[in-house]
């Protein structure tokens, strides 16, 4: 039997990097997922790769009326959710002395109020049992130079696993942060704001801090969400596990 058969999973940011990895990885281990993103030509393509059991619902995290429709859509089809992966984020490169409040809002809005509402509005269809993760970055415990407001709203989140895993206890559900280091996705060439040789140095840079010497790929970062969404992880909440090939931990 497979370890997540029949099992309902929303996945936020499930069109691109570690989210589609994660779909197509719970897909593949008998789940139906529920994938957000905010453009519809990417998801489709998304739905594409992972081939079955998929749903695409368009909407940005941040905005609670495209989190009511998601849920709609979820309630609709399913009727509830066992594994809820919040995991849609982003930052831009900003120094201190340069930010704009747009740039803070922004960044604080998807990553920390959008993950909030995001486990909130699935409250009433999540099971009693269930698992929740939320995707924080190892960014949550180091000093990032021009990505304070992106790495502080990642500290968030880790903070959140903690508060919720005691709210939510009495429910058996589980919830823990998943914190990646430096993966292979599209994020630090599209969504950063560096060039791409900027991007490049960074990835050289990143790996020259990481003990295993190289960036993640997403595939392995799904074999942790995996760990963390199946029964395996029974007895683990609460937990922020680093997926980082040690960065953050030596
Ligand atoms: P990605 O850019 O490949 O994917 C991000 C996904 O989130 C996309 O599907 C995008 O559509 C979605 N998204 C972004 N803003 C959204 C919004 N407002 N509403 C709905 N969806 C939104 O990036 P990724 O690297 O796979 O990042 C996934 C998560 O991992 C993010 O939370 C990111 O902060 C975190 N993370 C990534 C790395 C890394 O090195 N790639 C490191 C640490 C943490």
């Amino acid at each position: 039997m497979k370890k997540l058969e029949g099992k309902v999973a929303v996945i936020t940011g499930g069109s691109s990097g570690i989210g589609l990895a994660t779909a197509k990885r719970f897909v593949e281990d008998g789940a139906h997922v529920v994938i957000t993103g905010r453009r519809e030509k990417e998801l489709k393509e998304a739905a594409a790769l992972i081939d079955s059991n998929v749903t695409t619902v368009v909407g940005d995290v941040s905005r609670l009326d495209d989190l009511d429709r998601l849920y709609a859509v979820v309630k609709e089809k399913h009727g509830h959710i066992d594994i809820l992966f919040a995991n849609a984020g982003a930052g831009t490169i900003a120094p201190l002395a340069v930010a704009t409040e747009a740039h803070f809002d922004q960044t604080f809005d998807v990553n920390v109020k959008g993950l909030f509402f995001t486990v909130q509005k699935a409250l009433p269809l999540l099971r009693d049992g269930g698992s929740v993760i939320l995707t924080s970055s190892v960014s949550n415990v180091l000093g990032l130079p021009g990505f304070s407001a992106y790495a502080a709203s990642k500290a968030a989140v880790r903070n959140f696993a903690r508060a919720w895993t005691l709210e939510l206890k009495d429910r058996n559900i589980r919830v823990n942060a998943m914190s990646p280091g430096p993966i292979e996705t599209p994020a630090l060439e599209t969504t950063t704001g560096l060039t791409p040789e900027q991007a490049r140095q960074a990835a050289a840079q990143f790996a020259s801090q990481i003990p295993m010497g190289r960036r993640g790929k997403p595939d392995e970062v799904a074999a942790a969400v995996m760990f963390l969404a199946s029964d395996e992880s029974s007895y683990i909440t609460g937990l922020d596990l680093a997926v980082d090939g040690g960065m953050a931990q030596v």
